[in-house]
């Protein structure tokens, strides 16, 4: 038992927890929990706690479905929105084969995996999210509207909002988690909290955790709290653009006095990197059929794939800091939503940045200009080429892709191809409203 563990042991004690809750991730990014007694947590320490596997999607094929979880008691936190008297922790755990073995589709091992890469070329990864989302009301025939009216940066007095961010960034706050920013975004009952920069893994871990608490204070609220990248037509949607920076011991290795918006040649191969490889990585950071409807129905949402510094029309955004502050210097990644699962969505952005340090590319021109409103033939003579415009093109651009093959192992890629596949398939198989008033009548 090493002292962590002992940690949890005598924390379990002295605040009388009643039930830990063992919290982990399926490969779409799904939050699984499950609880147990007090009691059995040292051997949940010593040998894991057993469970089927097969019952969680893409965790297992079914002749392996014997699974443990193993908890990871750095994660050990108490749950705010329990009542004092029997209260609950949770732990993130990883999941392991009966071997002890890293199960091949836990997708917090896919990012611990490329971490270790990371490390040993000598960086530690930090990031910093931007997370947007939106608060509705659902009626009785299961439409859904905004909660308010309000937009970018308002401030609402009372109303849902108000009192909803105060309560969620109280509750992130007693849960470990720092909140940097929050404001009213530019929908209707859109809303944007942004976190406290953590290591990468802590990240992902309060990115999962963050969702639950802004379901759980939603509930508190009489709303609903949505993470669909658009949920309404015409309102902006709903993106988690995301700040990484990679440091070597305490040196950012971004930053350089010398070069071009302080960025050092490690900087730009990084981004380099993550521009030649962003359409193989984008069923990944935008894995849902709707994420396609966020990044091309205008709002600010990127559709190409260039860099800029403050361009916000770029896929890649050198943001402006202070002048000499090097800790600041950082890479924002501004495709990103927030459904998709932080550890692969991590995992990927950041191989394909290594890849770019490691093979030293070369940084594209930067995008001067609105890449919106340049004409295809503009943006042709510079390079500029768009994102998949669906689902559908997204995984086949990740098909291909060697890189995102190795970062997310054999298993996870092809649950996740074959998952993807049976979605945009069934969605092109509908027949829309919109097919029906326009096409109804005339044929
Ligand atoms: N909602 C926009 C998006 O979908 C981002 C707006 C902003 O710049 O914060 O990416
Ligand atoms: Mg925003
Ligand atoms: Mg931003």
């Amino acid at each position: 038992m090493d002292k962590q563990q002992e940690y949890v042991l005598r924390a379990i004690e002295e605040r009388d927890v009643r039930f830990v809750r063992l919290w982990f991730t399926d490969v779409l990014g799904q939050l699984k929990s499950v609880a147990i007694a007090p009691a059995e947590v040292e051997a949940a320490f010593e040998e894991g706690i057993g469970f089927d596997g097969s019952t969680i999607e893409g965790l297992t094929r079914v002749y392996e479905s014997d699974m443990l979880l193993s908890p990871d008691p750095s994660t050990f936190q108490m749950l705010p929105w329990r009542d004092d008297r029997d209260r609950v922790a949770r732990m993130f755990c990883s999941v392991l084969t009966p071997d002890g073995e890293p199960a091949r589709t836990d997708p917090r091992a896919v990012l611990e995996r490329q971490l270790a890469r990371v490390a040993d070329a000598g960086f530690t990864c930090y990031i910093h999210p931007e997370i947007e989302f939106y608060l509705v009301n659902r009626d009785d025939q299961g439409r859904i509207t905004p909660t308010d009216d309000a937009g970018y940066f308002d401030h609402v007095p009372g109303g849902t909002a108000h009192d909803f961010r105060r309560r969620a960034i109280l509750m992130l706050e007693q849960m470990g988690i720092s909140v940097e920013f929050s404001h009213h975004e530019g929908g209707l009952g859109q809303n944007e909290i942004d976190l406290r920069f953590a290591d990468a893994l802590s990240m992902a871990d309060n990115i999962m955790t963050f969702r639950a608490v802004i379901e759980e204070v939603a509930i508190q609220e009489g709303c609903i709290a949505t993470f669909m990248p658009k949920p309404f037509v015409g309102q902006p949607g709903s993106g988690m653009h995301t700040h990484f920076s990679l440091f070597e011991g305490d040196h950012n290795a971004f930053y350089d006095p010398a070069g071009q918006y302080q960025l050092s040649a490690t900087g730009r191969a990084f981004i380099a990197g993550i521009l030649r490889h962003a359409k193989e990585i984008t069923a990944i950071t935008n894995q849902y059929v709707n994420s396609y409807k966020r990044l091309w129905g205008g709002d600010e949402a990127p559709s190409y794939v260039c860099w800029g510094h403050n361009n916000r029309s770029a896929l890649v955004r050198v943001p402006m800091h202070k002048p000499g502050k090097a800790q600041a210097v950082r890479v924002e990644y501004r495709s990103l939503d927030p459904a998709a699962n932080p550890y692969l969505a991590f995992a990927t952005i950041l191989a394909a940045g290594m890849k770019g340090i490691e093979e030293g590319y070369e940084l594209p021109a930067e995008a001067e200009d609105d890449v919106w409103a340049l004409t295809d033939g503009e943006r042709d003579a510079l390079g500029i080429e768009p994102l998949p415009t669906s689902l559908k093109r997204a995984v086949s651009a990740m098909s291909g892709s060697d890189l995102v093959a190795d970062t997310l192992g054999e298993d996870t890629f092809e649950y996740f191809r074959r998952n993807k596949r049976h979605e945009y398939q069934a969605y092109d198989a509908q027949v829309t409203d919109f097919e029906i008033g326009q096409f109804f009548r005339r044929v």
